[in-house]
């Protein structure tokens, strides 16, 4: 079967990606998957494509282009260095890199491609980018919107009518699509956006930010330098995507500039919530938007069925909570949201050439992790309260931190309760672990606390809690079989559940949570009278895992039921749950035992 390469020809980056195996796979080369979208030409007049003309776009931009894609299916030209070319052929550069590198990887030549485009382009602009695609020897078998790309991956096969909403915020250009999907006919009902809005602008405003602050406390604006206001351009980029994880970051440029003969460095902190107080009021732009085609498809949010986030500024968080407040609904993001239009480009090759292409498999956390906090709703104190740190369906591995403050003046010490639910009260989530942190500074309430969770691919979860003034930190690792099932690996995930039985001398049984491991300490500080009741309950469920597998699959499933139930007591600590749980669980071993 002929490879078809899906490529994702963007203003910012570009992407290549096939069929292999019945699975869709990007195709990056030294670990990297993203093609920055830039040409240039270094001093020797040599051409050069992706991260080393990016690199000298600050400093030479008379030998660097950028965002071609802007032009194209204009009828003009654009100069580099002292040659003249039309946007077709810079794109056509790029698309080249990808096929050679495509071709690299393969080991064999590629001659078919689907490239995507956005769902505005007008038909001069789609007959430009097919134009690039045979001036790179390629055969451009279909263009598709991007849209409709981001969509296959996650409905590559659909059975009945749904309809999906795709934000695709990247770094210059904004557009928000609604997509309807019955089997496999793919139609976008609307689109909208701004050509001139992304994640750039939110770097320009950081800068600004930056700048305007270094310039009040020294009195020298980093702007007037070429080489200061590159560097900073790339400290706060940086700066801002990790904030998407990190509730606080640093920015660390030594010898930016120089005054009466020293240097002097740019040294600050950025949080969060100053990012998201500058970047908001763009963000309310791109709502516009999405009420705008919802309108336009004739629509109600509730009517569409999902919400998928495309580009990769749409990964900061402020766009998740605005989107799902104004929306109602979850958004999903577990397709890569800087891979998935190139992915679902080569699904559609696939489909173009009769391969089989199984669904994209992501890892994904199915719960959300959190901590419980106490807040004023209305001036009254609410405790219990459950604060998300890692949403469900995020990929895995992920790390996330926020920032909390104290509760009274002199707090001396910090609890940290971890739970994973999606319910707002802890109370009606399953706890997974607490710890305290200690010989906090004697300071006014507030003292913020920058509380990280880190999860792995194999579901342990890393709880640091750092007090930011003095850098007092705590961890506790968690290491809970309960919390996930890995999507794409269910199977090795129960057997090692089942090693892990028959480590703890127990009959395996597949599919049954292992019993809740409680940090040593915490148990330690338990009353006799739970500590004998925990044990009765370990017996119980050592009982139950022996009945499991001779039972039928919907006992067996009550059973799992029933055990998980009992395991959510023992980790509330509730004596009244816990004789609940326990009475209901001996009941059904019982009658399954005599069955
Ligand atoms: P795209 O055009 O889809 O490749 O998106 C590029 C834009 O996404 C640039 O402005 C990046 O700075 C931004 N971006 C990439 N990763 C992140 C992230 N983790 N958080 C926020 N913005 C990001």
């Amino acid at each position: 079967m002929e490879t078809i390469l899906g490529i994702d020809l963007g203003t910012t980056n570009s992407e290549v990606a096939v069929i292999r195996d019945g699975q869709v796979e990007v195709l990056g080369e030294d670990g990297e998957k993203i093609l920055p979208s830039v040409v240039g030409l270094d001093p020797e007049g040599r051409m050069l494509v992706g991260t080393p003309a990016r690199n000298q776009w600050v400093l030479a931009p008379d030998r660097t282009l950028r965002s071609i894609k802007r032009k194209m299916g204009q009828d003009v030209t654009v100069r580099l260095g002292d040659q003249t070319f039309s946007p077709q052929e810079i794109s056509a550069v790029i698309l080249r890199a990808l096929k050679e590198r495509a071709e690299r990887q393969l080991g064999h030549a590629v001659r078919k491609a689907v490239i995507t485009v956005p769902a505005f382009f007008n038909e001069t602009q789609r007959e430009a980018t097919r134009e690039a695609g045979e001036l790179a020897g390629l055969e451009v078998v279909r263009i598709i919107n991007e849209p409709t790309a981001a969509s296959l991956t996650y409905e590559a096969h659909p059975d009945r009518l749904e309809r999906l909403l795709v934000y695709d915020l990247g770094g210059g250009t904004f557009d928000v699509s609604i997509v309807q999907i019955e089997r496999d006919v793919v139609e976008v009902l609307a689109s909208h956006g701004d050509t001139h809005l992304g994640g750039d602008d939110f770097d320009q405003l950081l800068l600004d930010r930056v700048c305007d602050d270094f310039a009040k406390e020294h009195g020298i604006d980093l702007r007037q330098s070429l080489a200061a206001k590159s560097r900073v351009l790339r400290a706060v980029e940086e700066a801002k995507k990790r904030l998407s994880d990190d509730a606080l970051t640093t920015l660390d440029e030594e010898f930016i500039a120089e005054k009466d003969g020293k240097p002097l460095h740019l040294r600050r902190e950025i949080a969060r919530d100053e990012l998201e107080a500058l970047i908001e009021p763009l963000l309310a732009k791109t709502l516009v938007c999405v009420d705008q085609s919802l309108s336009d498809a004739q629509l109600h949010a509730r009517q569409i069925d999902k919400v998928i986030l495309v580009g990769g500024a749409s990964r900061t968080p402020l766009v998740r909570r605005l989107l799902e407040e104004r929306l109602g609904q979850p958004v999903h993001a577990e397709v890569n949201p800087d891979l998935c239009v190139a992915m679902g480009a080569a699904i559609q090759g696939g489909l173009i050439s009769g391969v089989d292409v199984g669904p994209v498999l992501v890892d994904i956390t199915p719960h959300t992790l959190g901590i419980e906090a106490a807040t004023l709703v209305e001036g009254v104190p609410a405790f219990h309260v459950f604060s998300p740190i890692i949403r469900r369906n995020t990929p895995l591995p992920a790390s996330r931190s926020e920032i909390y403050g104290t509760m009274v003046d002199g707090q001396e010490s910090a609890g940290i309760r971890v739970f994973q639910g999606e319910d707002h009260d802890t109370r009606k989530n399953q706890f997974v672990g607490e710890f305290l942190l200690e010989g906090l500074a004697d300071v006014r309430a507030g003292n913020p606390i920058v509380v990280r969770f880190d999860l792995d691919l194999d579901g342990i979860l890393k709880v640091t809690a750092k007090e930011r003034a003095t850098g007092l930190e705590k961890q506790l690792v968690i290491d809970n079989p309960v919390a996930r099932f890995r999507k794409s690996n269910r199977e090795a995930a129960s057997q090692r559940l089942d090693a892990a039985f028959r480590a703890a001398g127990m009959a395996g049984a597949p599919g049954l949570p292992a019993p809740a491991v409680e940090p040593e300490s915490a148990a330690d500080d338990l009353p006799e009278h739970l500590k004998n009741l925990i044990r009765r309950c370990e017996g119980l469920i050592a009982k139950a895992q022996e009945v499991a597998p001779k039972a039928t699959p919907d006992d067996a499933e009550e059973i799992h039921r029933q055990v998980q139930e009992l395991l959510a007591a023992i980790a509330e600590r509730s004596d009244a749950k816990i004789d609940k749980g326990m009475a209901t669980l001996e009941d059904l071993v019982f009658y399954l035992q005599d069955a």
